[in-house]
């Protein structure tokens, strides 16, 4: 059965001491994980470190970057490859956020390039994908992600593919307190479902996680977690506040 996630993106926010704070604050919380339900912390690169090393003896809590270089190693000044993260102990890499498709010009292709290389050392690709509010204005939201998906994650093989996770994150409603109805992401998320079982088949589409990200907060948590195809969030703003960033993932239960 594919796993349920709440991953947070702290973005630029949080010293390392706030950061570490507020994972202290989300362990201590009690939360009793089940079996198949995971809690990830997306931290700066700074913090990653450290944010293992609190995170370590917790089942159920892993650790991601926000970010991976495209390229192996060597002359890149200011990169982190993938091989580095994996090195201090990440488990996953957001990749396609659309803040770094907008402000860094990350295309579909580069992604892909960053894909491979997070998928050969070992990182499980958190992959982001979305329409802009244009796109959903026009109705045209379904071709737009799907070539997202096929320029980025279709040169995978099945066996590479068990490794992703998706995360269908609407542009308009990141981070401006517009949240896609559950309707609105239901239909996006079965439709992202019907298009990996149309390329990988049935089994591939039914394992694959598809997270929701997009102004996820307590109050909506639970009605969007509870559509059948959506299988926990990416949260963005929420995940800096240890009490929302806690009741979003009690919403998975
Ligand atoms: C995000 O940036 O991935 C995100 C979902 O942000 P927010 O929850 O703040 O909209």
């Amino acid at each position: 059965m594919r796993k349920k996630i709440v991953a947070g993106n702290w973005k630029m926010n949080l010293t390392l001491a706030q950061g570490e704070q507020l994972i202290n604050d989300v362990l201590a919380a009690g939360l009793h994980l089940q079996e198949g339900q995971e809690v990830v912390f997306a931290t700066p690169f700074p913090y990653l470190v450290k944010a293992k090393a609190l995170i370590k003896n917790n089942p159920g809590f892993f650790l991601a970057s926000q970010n991976s270089a495209s390229e192996k190693s060597g002359a890149y000044t200011g990169e982190v490859s993938a091989e580095m993260l994996q090195s201090v102990g990440v488990d996953y890499v957001i990749l396609g956020h659309s803040e770094r498709r907008e402000y860094f010009q990350e295309s579909n292709a580069v992604l892909a390039k960053k894909i491979d290389l997070a998928l050969a050392n070992g990182l499980k690709p958190l992959f982001c994908c979305g329409e802009p509010l244009e796109v959903r204005k026009a109705e045209t939201q379904n071709e737009y992600v799907a070539k997202q998906l096929e320029e980025s994650l279709y040169h995978l093989t099945a066996e590479q593919l068990k490794n992703v996770v998706i995360a269908y994150e609407p542009i308009w409603a990141i981070g401006t307190g517009l949240t896609a109805s559950a309707a609105q992401a239901q239909d996006m998320h079965a439709f992202i479902r019907a298009q990996i079982a149309a390329k990988y088949g049935r089994e591939a589409a039914l394992n694959i996680s598809i997270l929701y990200g997009g102004s996820a907060k307590p109050s909506n948590a639970v009605e969007l977690f509870s559509c059948p195809d959506v299988d926990g969030g990416l949260i963005g703003g929420a995940s800096l506040v240890a009490a929302d960033f806690v009741a979003i993932i009690k919403a998975l239960a």
